[in-house]
């Protein structure tokens, strides 16, 4: 079947608006992507046909609602290829999933002299909460550097893993440089030393087909609004031998199994971590979302999006002056860029008033900003939804706002 983009176009209804009467380019999807009509739709029928809190109730709708929660954690399960639903539990995104994973992993594997492994392109969300869990136990934090491409030198990677690393944390892909890691291999090699590994799904999961027994993580981690669900909900995937050890971290409802004021005793997975009500119709519009995105076909989305890339770093290399910060063999969906002499953020205010959405800043990566020396970056990037005639368009605002600035 063909790539019907002006088909897939037509189910996102946010694209056809106008923003200063000119028509919406947005070039902002890492940070956070539009969301279809069938998502949107599943969020209305919910919330006006079937809400009713869920796993404690015996009537129709708490029911109702209980089974399709329970239907979406095996969407997730499937689309990861995970081997039990239980290994998914539902966080309220990616940093809500990594400082559960930090806290609880922290408790009762780091002291003092321990070392956690990151790398330098990380987001904040995969370096403060191991930070903070380093302050509290004692461990130091490491970190393996890149090189100027943007790309991990898997060399250094192989040598800090020593007997002192209790996890390396990583992101498949880098939400500032577009670099896709080499995250297999990175999982082999901590794994040959008995270390186990997070991975930050975050900018991957709505690009790439992901496998998560084939990688053979022991924790993955992503957001819904990241792949066209909504906000408030996201994923940890941890695999079973490791949800089982690690301790619950928030308490409250759900995650009980019977409550004493003398001693309380938890719940089985994946409920034990989901402390209190859950985001449950986020949850469910997250497995239309994901189904949303299988009917497509995730190669054929991929493909699309490496063309757009290709197109748009050709045509964006035409701009003197120009300079793309991160230029990995391997990269997704992500062209950041600064421009001698410009600030990044006149570029993406200007950009605005022609209708297009680029985000400029450090997006959330000060060290790796502070590494390239730079304050910050003008962000384009793209989704399943973006055309070259809208790269066309970008290149030609874009070239008309240097000229302006310059
Ligand atoms: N990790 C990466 C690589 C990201 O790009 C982001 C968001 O931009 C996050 C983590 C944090 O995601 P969230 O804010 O949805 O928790």
């Amino acid at each position: 079947m063909t790539y019907n983009v002006a088909e897939i176009r037509n189910q996102f209804p946010i694209l056809t608006q106008k923003v200063y009467k000119k028509p919406l380019i947005y070039l902002d999807n890492a940070a956070t992507t539009q969301k279809p009509d069938v998502v949107i739709q599943s969020l209305e029928t919910y919330y006006s046909k079937y809400n009713a809190n869920i796993h404690r109730g015996v009537h129709f709708l708490s029911s109702h609602c209980t089974d399709a929660t329970e239907s979406a954690r095996k969407t997730v399960q499937k689309f990861i290829n995970a081997a039990h639903p239980h290994e998914i539990i539902f966080t309220r995104g990616t940093t809500e999933a990594i400082n559960l994973v930090a806290k609880t992993f922290g408790q009762i594997e780091l002291k003092k002299g321990d070392k956690v492994l990151v790398t330098r392109m990380e987001h904040h969300s995969n370096i403060v909460p191991w930070q903070m869990a380093c302050e509290q136990y004692g461990a130091e934090l490491c970190v393996v550097e890149i090189d100027k491409q943007g790309t991990i030198d898997l060399n250094s990677y192989e040598k800090a893993l020593n007997e002192n690393v209790k996890i390396a944390a990583f992101t498949h892909i880098s939400n500032t440089l577009g670099t896709i890691n080499d995250v297999k291999k990175m999982v082999e090699m901590a794994h040959s030393q008995d270390i186990p590994v997070l991975i930050d799904g975050a900018q991957a999961i709505q690009h790439t087909h992901v496998d998560v027994q084939d990688l053979d993580a022991d924790f993955y981690v992503f957001s819904g609004h990241k792949v066209y669900a909504p906000t408030g909900i996201g994923v940890l995937y941890g695999k079973e031998k490791w949800l089982e050890k690690l301790p619950p971290w928030e308490g409250g409802g759900e995650m009980i199994d019977r409550v004493s004021f003398e001693k309380t005793t938890y719940n089985t997975l994946p409920f034990k971590f989901e402390a209190g009500t859950p985001n449950y119709i986020g949850a469910i519009a997250l497995g239309v979302a994901l189904d949303y995105i299988q009917n497509i076909g995730i190669d054929s989305i991929k493909a699309h999006e490496e063309e757009l890339l290709r197109y748009a770093t050709e045509r964006i290399s035409e701009i003197n002056d120009l300079e793309i910060i991160g230029t990995a063999e391997h990269k997704s969906s992500v062209l950041s860029f600064i421009v001698k002499n410009i600030h990044p953020y006149d570029i993406g205010v200007l950009l605005d008033k022609t209708g297009i959405a680029v985000r400029t800043g450090n997006h959330c990566t000060q060290p790796l900003h502070d590494w390239y020396n730079i304050s910050g970056t003008v962000r384009a990037s793209f989704a399943m939804y973006n055309t070259k005639s809208e790269i066309d368009y970008f290149i030609e605002k874009l070239d008309f706002v240097l000229n302006m600035l310059q």
